[in-house]
């Protein structure tokens, strides 16, 4: 078969020999969702075929079974540098002996605790989670949800739906839904098509997010037939989950600048994952990049401890450790919100540096991203309390004297020192 042009194998030009497993895949079927589906990655031999994967380690992945499911697209596959035991794709979907089942949380988000439908939790006062299907094309090894695919991957069922739908008919207070999964858009066009325009119709439901992986590992899903039907229920908003630059690739980009043509908002959420993405100069890259192909970095999470996964957390303070290294060394934009979701229900919470180096009754010290630090007035003071005072503090980066202080009436000018 003659060496097709053009393909992502070429566009890309990294990870040969992972690629080379499909090099002769002509590009129409490369790009057809069903063929990436019938030939996903799931079985140990596969596996090491494709990684060269040394005896005794394909026999322990042949021991573990699939205790938690594992199935990677090609496409998603084909990001692996197969000669690099650290690459973090590998990280993210490849299974490994260091899946520890005795660390770790079914449920760590106590989701199930406040599900008042199949498939629905509700638990903030105006908004509810729909996980409408627990099929991904890929798995990843952190998810959050891997109890509701760890035995099935069935999506719900006509009347589960219609369950979670006469529900929010009857909650008023239910304003926001967000669509999620498993991997809502995997579901067959008919039946997304009966879950958004079911959801739509509710006269009371202002606001239908989607959450949806496959603008990363399957972007050739975002195909014409799919937008039809996003389009014809919209307004919709999407929050994609890309971890990694090594996961923006051209196709990636085309997937989110179709759905972008439709007017939707595009969002991204990532996990912070050890031996991923840990460190400041991936994740700038990574949100920078995102801001390239018109999506807004959203949220950055602290990894939860699920079970199997506890080998891809940091520590909290690596995160605001990186939150530092972002905010205001690169444009805001491109700086998510670092968050932590409470356990047991409690919710999203967010973490920042503390740039309050001092708080006194009018006024604050206060530190910008460079470590230099100045005197700030605090608003709705009485004016002789918050006049200006020179105080005398750590300046810069370790030095102490005298610090020129911020006053309304007369700015600063920050460049100099
Ligand atoms: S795509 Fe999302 S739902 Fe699916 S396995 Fe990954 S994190 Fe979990």
């Amino acid at each position: 078969m003659a060496r097709r042009t053009g393909s992502p194998f070429e566009a890309a030009g990294r990870h040969a020999k992972a690629r080379s497993a499909w090099r002769d895949i002509p590009i129409e079927q490369w790009n057809d969702l069903r063929w990436q589906l019938e030939h996903l990655v799931r079985t140990p031999d596969a596996l090491g075929a494709l990684l060269g994967l040394p005896a005794e380690e394909l026999a322990a992945l042949r021991a573990q079974g699939q205790r938690f499911r594992w199935a990677i697209s090609p496409y998603y596959f084909s990001l692996i540098d197969p000669n690099d035991p650290a690459d973090p794709i590998r990280r993210m979907v490849v299974p490994s002996s260091q899946e520890d089942l005795s660390s770790g949380e079914d449920d760590p988000l106590g989701e199930k605790h406040d599900q008042v439908a199949p498939g629905l939790t509700h638990r903030y006062p105006d908004r509810v989670l729909f996980v409408v299907t627990s099929f991904c094309s890929s798995y990843c090894r952190f998810c959050i949800r891997k109890r509701n695919w760890r035995k099935s991957d069935a999506a719900r069922s006509r009347d589960e739906i219609d369950e979670a739908i006469r529900y929010l008919r009857a909650h008023e207070e239910v304003r926001d839904v967000l669509v999620s999964g498993g991997d809502p858009l995997t579901l067959p066009h008919e039946q997304l098509e009966y879950i958004l325009s079911r959801v739509r119709e509710i006269p009371h439901i202002e606001l239908v997010r989607i959450g949806s992986r496959e603008p990363v590992m399957l972007p050739m899903r975002i195909d014409d037939a799919l937008c039809r039907v996003l389009d014809r229920n919209g307004p919709l908003w999407i929050n994609t989950h890309f971890n990694h630059p090594n996961e923006l690739t051209e196709e990636a980009a085309t997937a989110c600048e179709r759905l972008a043509r439709l007017g939707i908002p595009l969002g991204n959420q990532s996990v912070l994952l050890a031996g991923v993405n840990d460190d400041v100069g991936t994740l700038k890259k990574l949100f920078q990049g995102l801001l390239r192909i018109r999506v807004r970095p959203y949220y950055l999470y602290q990894a939860d401890p699920v079970v199997g996964a506890t080998h891809l957390r940091t520590s909290v303070s690596k995160g605001i450790e990186i939150m530092e290294g972002l905010r205001g060394h690169t444009t805001g934009l491109a700086v998510p919100t670092f968050v932590v979701d409470a356990p047991g229900g409690g919710g999203k919470i967010p973490l920042a540096p503390d740039y309050v180096v001092e708080r006194t009754a009018d006024r604050l010290v206060l530190r910008n991203y460079a470590g230099e630090t100045f005197v700030y007035p605090d608003g709705g003071r009485p004016a002789e309390a918050s006049k200006p005072a020179a105080l005398d503090v750590r300046y810069g980066r370790g030095a102490t004297r005298a610090l020129p202080v911020l006053s309304a009436a007369a700015p600063v000018d920050n460049d100099g020192e």
